[in-house]
């Protein structure tokens, strides 16, 4: 192992801050050692908060149109071979009751950056599941929208917002996305929604193409910065109808290698295992758990309109059933030692 590299882990774990050209050093002199030392570390903060609890957000994946043209994102907008879906605010309804029914206390309504959807009926779709079930944490995960519109959901019942900032690098942002979109407005809705109150989440893909590990070590001082309350990584996977189609996909141990660097970061953090992560490697939830995860996101969404939710290729879990995919991943986790509650699992601290 790298002395300098298992210095700064130290100092990592005492100060839950290095610059940003120390997180660079540890990502360029990782091996084997010193991931299983940060994987350590992270399982120590993890069970200091959240002891060996993993949480469970429903997720409805409730429209796969966008107006977007993400290069890397299998429903951008250009994708002619991509077969659209938009689920009825009765659908996502439904599909909210059956995950109540499951024991699901957290839902995210998650799709593309779809305007058919207007703030009116997304609001009475929120305010809907609300009134059924008062103890339904909602959270959005909707792209960039108006602080208005932001503020008009928080209102209706929506307490948490996924909101990826995708990476920290605004030169690779431009790289990654088409010129009418904008860094700046991504980090302004970021802004706007912690101002809000929700209970915000960023991330970002790690080892997307023309990522250099310094641009990595930006997204990790930027969450050490940001503090976001929730924190999605997960390695770029190719998808065949993009401009990335030939790009190789991320790395399994850069990912987990990033996960136990962000629990020791912000020990605090809701962490999920991505769909992303068990897709690259059939254990990959597992592992992201023992790295420091503390989140599993099972699919709610009717199972005829998972495999048109294709943001990148081979994703996994397009078939099952909501309580099969759950009994899956309750004695996943139970044969590394944890085990999934139901209840809503607040980020640590957080009131
Ligand atoms: S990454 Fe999100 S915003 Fe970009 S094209 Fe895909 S769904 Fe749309």
């Amino acid at each position: 192992m790298d002395l300098k590299a298992k210095d700064l882990l130290e100092k990592l774990k005492i100060e839950h801050s290095l610059s940003t050209d120390e997180y660079e050093y540890l990502l360029a002199n990782r091996d084997e050692e010193l991931m299983d030392l940060a994987a350590g570390y992270a399982r120590e903060f993890q069970k200091q908060h959240y002891g060996n609890k993993v949480y469970i957000r429903g997720l409805i994946e409730f429209t796969n149109f966008c107006r977007n043209d993400c290069i890397y994102c299998g429903i951008r907008r250009d994708n002619m071979n991509c077969e659209r879906y938009r689920l009825s605010a009765q659908t996502i309804i439904d599909c909210a009751n059956q995950g109540y029914e499951l024991g699901f206390r957290t839902i995210v309504l998650q799709g593309g950056e779809d305007y058919t959807y207007s703030d009116d009926m997304l609001c009475d779709i929120i305010s809907a599941i609300k009134s059924s079930h008062e103890d339904m944490v909602i959270t959005l995960s909707i792209g960039e929208r108006s602080k208005e519109s932001y503020q008009k959901y928080y209102d209706a019942g929506a307490r948490r917002y996924l909101l990826r900032h995708e990476t920290a690098n605004p030169e690779l942002y431009r790289k990654l996305h088409p010129a009418e979109m904008s860094w700046h407005n991504r980090m302004e809705c970021l802004k706007n929604l912690k101002e809000i109150g929700y209970q915000t989440g960023a991330g970002f893909m790690v080892e997307s193409p023309g990522q250099t590990s310094y641009d990595l070590a930006m997204d990790l001082k930027f969450i050490e910065e940001f503090k976001p309350d929730m924190c999605g990584i997960g390695p770029f996977i190719s998808h065949k109808d993009t401009p990335f189609a030939n790009e190789n996909s991320g790395t399994l141990d850069t990912t987990l290698f990033c996960l136990s660097l962000i629990r020791m970061i912000y020990p605090e953090v809701l962490l999920p295992a991505t769909t992303a992560l068990g897709t690259i490697n059939p254990k990959g939830r597992e592992l992201g758990i023992l790295a420091g995860a503390n989140v599993v996101m099972p699919n709610l969404s009717p199972t005829d309109v998972r495999r048109m939710y294709t943001l990148y290729d081979n994703k996994i879990c397009t078939g099952e059933e909501a309580a099969e995919c759950l009994g899956c991943l309750g004695s996943r986790m139970e044969s590394i030692g944890y085990k999934i509650v139901t209840d809503p699992g607040n980020r640590a601290g957080f009131n």
